[in-house]
């Protein structure tokens, strides 16, 4: 064999090596990630597509060669998330909480007066002026809210974490107005629904007294919980619970010392949710209810959502 031959040879042997050690690397980390996805409930991105979730449910997205698209989705939609929307719409006029300012929105500014359009029939408005409380409509309450001697840990001071949480929503239906909800209720909808309080949870209250009397008389006779029951889910250490009425307790029974001693306990609450039947039966999401960054805020309005992933 003469040195070229050779020369050759040696190059076919070691493009054929650097081949073979490619696609068993590729394989380790293949196996790796796969590892990875099936333990860690996290999402792998490969060339080949998408691999979501844990265990048994661990997903896989392909990616289609020609387009890039994951099965037939784009990136953004193909993992997809259901959102449940648990605020009520702010109105001018809207119910408020008795002794609590009224909703006010007007018109502060026009498109026609920034254009400079004089004698026109219809205004289009580019800002409006909200005139409301903080605890108007769908809202979270800051633990200088509760009671007197908590009066320096207002809404901005509050970790963010408080308001992005798992979340679970119990059953208490069969509540009347002006019925109080015990611990004894709380421990039965959470047996029933084959659920437990995990510390930092929100634990959300579904009564339907929203669809049942908002905007009639009933509104504001609504069901609550009792002093003890709020000692007892603050003693679970939820970061939060949310109600879909106007208080947490019943007003002049047990609203104003629930308050107390979520502020003793620190944990907070949420009021004026909507949709909570539809998030029965299903167990776990993820809660978000942001609030503003008001400086010395009492508590603020959220725009409240339960996330389920699919
Ligand atoms: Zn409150």
């Amino acid at each position: 064999m003469n040195v070229r031959a050779k020369q050759r040879l040696s190059c076919l042997v070691s493009s054929f090596l650097q081949i073979c050690m490619t696609t068993v690397w590729s394989r380790v980390i293949s196996t790796v990630e796969r590892k990875r996805a099936m333990h860690k409930n996290v999402t792998v991105i490969g060339l080949k597509g998408i691999k979501y979730g844990n265990g048994r449910n661990c997903k896989n997205l392909r990616r289609n060669k020609e387009d890039g698209t994951l099965n037939g989705k784009d990136l953004k939609t193909a993992i997809m998330v259901e959102i449940i929307d648990l605020s009520q719409e702010i109105f001018a006029g809207m119910p408020v909480f008795p002794s609590l300012p009224e909703v006010k929105i007007t018109v502060y500014a026009t498109h026609e007066e920034w254009d400079g359009i004089n004698d026109v029939d219809t205004i289009s408005p580019a800002v409006n002026l909200l005139e409301m409380g903080e605890h108007t409509g769908t809202h979270v309450d800051s633990i200088s809210h509760m009671a007197r001697e908590f009066r320096g840990q207002t809404i901005e001071t509050m970790p963010l974490s408080m308001f992005y949480t798992e979340g679970i929503c119990l059953d208490l239906s069969d509540k009347k107005p002006l019925e109080l909800i015990e611990t004894v209720d709380l421990q039965r909808a959470l047996f029933e629904a084959n659920l437990e309080i995990k510390a930092g949870d929100t634990v959300l209250l579904y009564t339907d007294h929203y669809r049942r009397a908002y905007g009639t008389n009933d509104w504001a006779n609504n069901p609550g919980i009792s002093v003890e029951a709020g000692r007892w889910l603050g003693e679970q250490k939820v970061a939060a619970f949310g109600v879909e009425t106007m208080s947490p307790g019943v007003r002049k029974v047990s609203n104003k010392e629930v308050h107390r001693i979520c502020g003793e306990l620190g944990f907070t609450h949420y009021e004026n949710l909507i949709n909570l039947h539809r998030l029965i039966g299903r167990g776990r999401f993820r809660f978000i209810g942001l609030p503003l960054k008001i400086r010395g805020g009492t508590g603020s309005p959220v725009r409240a959502v339960a996330i389920f992933e699919k």
